[in-house]
């Protein structure tokens, strides 16, 4: 296990700092349940600012290339992720208020002293992988619709596929 980046989330808006990092998939464990496996990484970049109503905020940009788990042929699904999101910074003893009011793409959370970046990533990465991930219909390497007879299959069944080629 790596060490786990953390920042001061208020001051990290208020200096408007700004991480560029990668943190693998490895290491963010409520990934590997959906994902095929647990190669890859994502890369982040936090940068932190005072917005228009000079509330501190983070801005968060994922990106990676994931390979989901087919629900179809339990293959792997190839899904390029990518998204932006705004964080209003509240103080810990306020309320965050009601999600239905937040706008499009900006979410309220709790001012941290200590906020794990990779486990923000590993947030924003969950809400944004499909709640079914599936190749397109046709592109499944092994359908389960075959059953069990695919599963039986000899293996001089494929040689006379080759033959036929
Ligand atoms: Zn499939």
């Amino acid at each position: 296990m790596r060490v786990r980046v953390c920042v001061d989330s208020v001051a990290f808006a208020r200096d408007a700092s700004e991480l560029r990092a990668t943190v693998a998939i490895a290491d963010l464990p409520r990934l590997h349940d959906v994902l095929f496996d647990q190669s890859g990484e994502i890369t982040y970049r936090l940068a932190g600012a005072l917005n228009k109503e000079g509330i501190a905020s983070l801005r968060l940009d994922i990106a990676a290339d994931l390979l989901m788990t087919c629900q179809r042929c339990l293959g792997p699904v190839k899904f390029s992720l990518k998204s932006a999101r705004n964080f209003e910074l509240v103080a810990e003893t306020e309320a965050l208020g009601d999600p239905a009011e937040e706008l499009d793409n900006v979410e309220r959370i709790h001012a941290v002293a200590k906020l794990d970046v990779a486990t923000l990533v590993e947030d924003e990465t969950i809400l944004c992988l499909p709640m079914v991930a599936g190749h397109q219909p046709g592109e499944c390497s092994s359908p389960v619709g075959a059953g069990g007879a695919s599963r039986k299959k000899s293996p001089f069944s494929s040689l006379a596929v080759l033959k036929r080629q």
